[in-house]
């Protein structure tokens, strides 16, 4: 892998374009600033320096894009599965060409360290090659025979959607929303997170370049407020599917409600990591500091909150503490670092805050929350680990989305369920023990759309993805995600043989 050094000066290169000029949307295929000519300053949380202006949209600007999308549907919808297959392959070719660009600027853009944004272009590919080679069986359904009639389903696309993504792997969460979509016969409107904008801008010239048609992929700079609840309001727009914190997504079921729209919803979490004696002690240490200060803990799926058995507590958190103590932050793009930067001044201030939460609630803050010495320009915190909590607590209760570990102690199997259950999130959830009808029972009880036994979070594309309770409402994944994009139709053919009911005769 690079060095820091020449990471730094590659990043430079392919950053400048930003730094020169306002960063604006691709309407109908058209590079266009706002109409109003508002803009933001997007800063890298490595230093809090400018990476550029970008275009601020406005409710007009979003209704322009959304009419772009429906104008383009009708010739997108009758493009031949097979000819979007191939178009999502060359699609996913051109990410590949441009890897480490979109590492180094997704790095700088959102402070993810690059030994994990080196996988973005690759992750993001993937995803459009899986839906590339689905998108010529999109349209079957079912046959379901009946006496007298056969009936078949089939599916067409639901026409132009919203696409709304988070700041915290933006690249990724983009693909997988954009792929299915447009693998689907959908038009689409993407609206990236305002403190990420830069690599949807990429991943947009790489579509066109790719052929897909003008129209059919949109992108809208700007803030949730303004640009997303104009995308969620727009009449010609069908479906929206969201990746954000609760309640946004709350807000967003609202702003749709006028015009029925469908709605997909990829919310926060608060998701248990369940570790019993019997546990493989080092694969479960290994397990439970990567899934918690992996990504800057910025990562839905983090496992915020350690369940651990008793008998293992004192051992497993004195080894916890250790590996804490040596995590490694710094610079994004040092390939040594292992935690960076939070997204913004406001999220460490948020982050940071949650330690004197836990200590007024008498949990023992046995390390991290502080600054880092010669690192205070960009939004540097040292990983947090807290013991001596309980689940009543905030910082067992509150998505902190930061590198920051709540360890609760329990004694036997029913009070690991109750207090994985006891929270009102339910998206994730890990378990960690040898005895496989201990886990077979807990898979099936723990309130969570994922559960992963043994294993820290690793992703099967045709697997379903998404969460329960406040963690959201829809599943990504396989043909999970074509029954969103996708209406399901149902032709019943009758054989000729059943009596019709005769009126009137
Ligand atoms: P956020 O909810 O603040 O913003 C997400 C997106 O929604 C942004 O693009 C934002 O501009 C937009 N938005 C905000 N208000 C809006 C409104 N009223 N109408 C329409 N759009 C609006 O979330 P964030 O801080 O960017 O991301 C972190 C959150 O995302 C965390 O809660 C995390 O758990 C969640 N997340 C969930 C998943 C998942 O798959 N479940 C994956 C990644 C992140």
């Amino acid at each position: 892998m690079s060095s820091l050094k020449e990471n730094l000066a590659a990043a430079q290169g392919y950053l400048q374009r930003f730094v020169e000029t306002t960063t604006g949307h691709c309407i109908g295929g058209e590079y266009r600033l706002s109409a109003e000519g508002a803009t933001f300053d997007n800063l890298t949380p490595a230093d809090n320096s400018s990476l550029g202006r970008i275009a601020a949209g406005s409710a007009d600007d979003m209704a322009s894009a959304c009419e772009a999308a429906d104008a383009a549907f009708e010739d997108w919808r009758r493009v031949s599965g097979s000819v979007r297959r191939a178009l999502l392959h060359r699609l996913a070719d051109a990410i590949e060409a441009r890897a480490y660009e979109i590492a180094l600027v997704e790095s700088m853009d959102c402070g993810q360290p690059i030994r994990f944004m080196k996988q973005a272009a690759v992750r993001g590919a993937s995803n459009f090659r899986f839906f590339a080679d689905k998108a010529p069986e999109a349209r079957n359904g079912l046959a379901l025979h009946a006496d007298a009639h056969t009936n078949y389903t089939l599916r067409t696309p639901i026409g132009p959607v919203g696409l709304i993504t988070p700041w915290n792997t933006p690249f990724m969460l983009a693909t997988w929303k954009i792929a299915p979509a447009l693998a689907a016969g959908c038009t689409l409107v993407h609206k990236p997170a305002e403190l990420s904008p830069l690599t949807a801008v990429i991943l947009a010239e790489i579509a066109h370049e790719a052929g897909i048609p003008a129209g059919v992929w949109n992108l809208v700079q700007g803030v949730g407020e303004v640009a997303g609840k104009a995308l969620t309001e727009h009449p010609a727009i069908r479906a929206v599917a969201l990746v954000g914190e609760s309640t946004t997504g709350s807000r967003v079921m609202h702003q749709g409600a006028d015009t029925l729209k469908r709605i997909h919803l990829e919310l926060g979490g608060k998701n248990p990591i369940i570790v019993f004696d019997d546990a493989n002690f080092e694969r479960a240490l290994d397990a439970v500091v990567f899934m918690i200060y992996s990504l800057n803990g910025q990562r839905c799926t983090s496992a915020s909150r350690l369940l651990i058995q008793k008998g293992i507590r004192d051992r497993f958190t004195a080894a916890l503490q250790s590996r804490v103590k040596a995590l490694r932050v710094g610079h994004p793009l040092d390939p040594a670092s292992e935690i960076g930067p939070l997204i913004s001044r406001d999220h460490l201030a948020k982050v940071s805050s949650y330690v004197e939460v836990a200590r007024s609630e008498s949990a023992e803050v046995v390390f991290g929350g502080t600054s880092l010495r010669g690192l205070e320009s960009g939004n540097y915190i040292q990983p947090v680990l807290i013991l001596q909590a309980d689940n009543s607590m905030r910082v067992a209760r509150e998505e902190v989305f930061g590198p920051l570990l709540t360890v609760i102690e329990f004694t036997d199997e029913d009070e690991a369920l109750a207090l994985a259950n006891d929270t009102p999130y339910g998206l994730s959830g890990y378990i960690w023990t040898r005895d496989l009808g201990r886990a077979m029972r807990l898979a099936s009880s723990v309130e969570a759309g994922m559960l992963w036994v043994n294993s820290e979070n690793n992703r099967n594309l045709p697997s379903p993805f998404g969460g329960m309770k406040m963690s959201g409402i829809g599943r990504d994944g396989g043909d999970y995600s074509f029954d969103f994009y996708m209406e399901t139709k149902n032709v019943c053919i009758a054989h000729d043989t059943h009596k019709v009911p005769v009126l009137g005769r």
